[in-house]
């Protein structure tokens, strides 16, 4: 493993090198001064950040990302407090605090303002619908913000925005944003989008960073239960991001509008297992002394958002009608990598397969009423969508490799989606997924679509299993699976092609 640790080759580091020379921090690609933020916190009141900003006013509106905080009326301000501002000669700005986390600044646009406010990190004394791993939070041994918890920000069109840190001396900054290699705490972020989509966690955590081709994947672990295992988290994701850029052909390959090149796993010991996805970043919450379970569903959580950055990223859904397999393909493959990287063997993957996704289905309200294609549904029918797009995926994975001698699968599709839609703005439709998954199979799906995909009937999993070399029944709400006893050559190759061996 430590020969992978970490490499860069010269040329990407004169390359980096060489960016850096060129792009002044702090200024916009036209040369006028970028939107600056400090971040201040003290060792000794941790639970609040100082920010101040210079920023340079697109229109009189100051404002926090839409979304998230729902729970408050005046959503993440919540928690701002003493927000005041300045021209640059130093004279008080008057600032009406509007609904929501919105304020009108008395200023004109096109002039320069400083800002300074501050965050009270209290967010844990509250309910949070999607957990606090998706707001902030304090630990010992540092803070974790989103960018959403944390930044006031003006207009939409800026640019290279930069975010300085001043921190106690003995504490670090793990951030999905461009360093400046001259100056250790101070990030370049290229817009607005990026910095309220961003988390960072600034404190005495460790770091770890995997790098394939010019995608950087970078871990930040903290609490000591986690540090004893960094090592078997870290080969665990590098084992996970081998398989996807195996079975895809590449690295993660965003559309220009959302384009990135890191990604920034942020786990942190608690009192509960939880994780939350935000633009391409995730965040962990591990449960201390936690049992299997809770083992198997922080490792699952990185897998399926992980799978994302291309099944999702790399190539969108261009309507809800496709979420079913955004989400529930995603969570195929992530049983497959957890296979892959040793974590499950295959009776512990069928188990998996039972407990947490057929369960759900069968006890699903909306399985039989909706059909796959309301992408729109699936916060309140996790069972539907998540499970029953994942059984649409395993059947139609069995279908095309039961029709063409384990030559064809699954795999194919996931290929010619990324090579296709890798790189553009452009996402594919449903009927697009049809005829793609008609000529993998070599038959004609409609009939599959018509009944189980835009209709509402239930997909018979255990039938498609057995097509596969499996002895499979759904009894009593549960499915029975285990691998045929005497498998003949074929059925071997579906069942390990099911597995994700070939
Ligand atoms: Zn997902």
């Amino acid at each position: 493993m430590s020969a992978k640790f970490n490499f860069r080759s010269v040329n990407s580091c004169l390359l980096v090198f060489l960016f850096t020379f060129f792009t002044a921090f702090g200024y916009e690609t036209d040369g006028s001064p970028s939107d600056n933020y400090r971040i201040h916190i003290d060792a000794n009141s941790k639970k609040k950040a100082i920010v101040e900003c210079e920023i340079t006013l697109e229109d009189d509106k100051l404002y926090m990302s839409p979304i998230g905080a729902n729970q408050f009326p005046s959503r993440w301000a919540h928690f701002v407090n003493d927000l005041e501002a300045w021209s640059m000669k130093g004279e008080p700005i008057k600032i009406d605090t509007l609904a929501g986390s919105n304020w009108k600044i008395h200023a004109d646009p096109g002039s320069r303002i400083k800002l300074k406010y501050r965050i009270n990190l209290d967010h844990e004394d509250f309910k949070w619908s999607g957990g606090i791993d998706g707001a902030a939070y304090a630990r010992d041994w540092g803070v974790f913000y989103t960018g959403r918890s944390i930044f006031i920000m003006n207009g939409q069109q800026k640019k290279d925005i930069t975010v300085e840190f001043d921190i106690p001396k003995k504490w670090k900054v793990s951030s999905p944003w461009t360093n400046s290699l001259s100056q250790p705490l101070v990030y370049s972020v290229n817009n607005l989008t990026t910095l309220s989509d961003s988390m960072f966690f600034a404190g005495t955590h460790e770091e770890y960073r995997i790098q394939r081709e010019n995608f950087e994947l970078i871990f930040a672990f903290g609490g000591a239960e986690i540090i004893v295992q960094k090592d078997k988290f870290t080969s665990m994701a590098e084992g996970i991001m081998d398989y996807y850029i195996n079975l895809m052909g590449g690295v993660p390959n965003p559309s220009p509008e959302d384009a990135f090149d890191k990604s920034i796993v942020i786990l942190n010991s608690s009192s509960n297992t939880d994780g939350e996805v935000i633009g391409n970043h995730i965040s962990i919450l591990l449960k201390e002394n936690g049992d299997m379970m809770s083992e198997m569903i922080g490792r699952f959580i990185f897998a399926h958002e992980f799978f994302h950055l291309w099944n999702g990223k790399s190539f969108t859904p261009a309507g809800n009608d496709c979420e079913w397999f955004k989400e529930g393909v995603t969570n195929y493959y992530t049983l497959k990598a957890l296979y892959h990287i040793g974590f499950l063997d295959k009776n512990a993957y069928l188990k998996t397969l039972n407990d947490l996704f057929y369960q759900r289905y069968d006890k699903d309200k909306g399985v039989g009423v909706y059909s796959l294609t309301q992408g729109d549904l699936k916060h309140d029918h996790w069972g539907l969508i998540y499970s029953g797009g994942m059984f649409a995926g395993i059947a139609q994975d069995m279908i095309i490799r039961s029709s063409t001698s384990n030559k064809n699968s699954l795999d194919n599709i996931m290929r010619h989606l990324y090579k296709k839609y890798g790189g553009t703005n452009e996402g594919y439709d449903l009927d697009e997924l049809e005829s793609l998954l008609s000529e993998a199979s070599e038959t004609d799906q409609a009939e599959f679509f018509k009944d189980h995909i835009l209709g509402t009937k239930r997909i018979p999993l255990y039938k498609y299993l057995n097509m596969g070399g499996f002895d499979a029944e759904e009894t009593d709400g549960s499915l029975l699976v285990q691998l045929k006893k005497e498998q003949n050559g074929p059925e071997k190759e579906l069942s390990d092609g099911f597995f994700g061996v070939n």
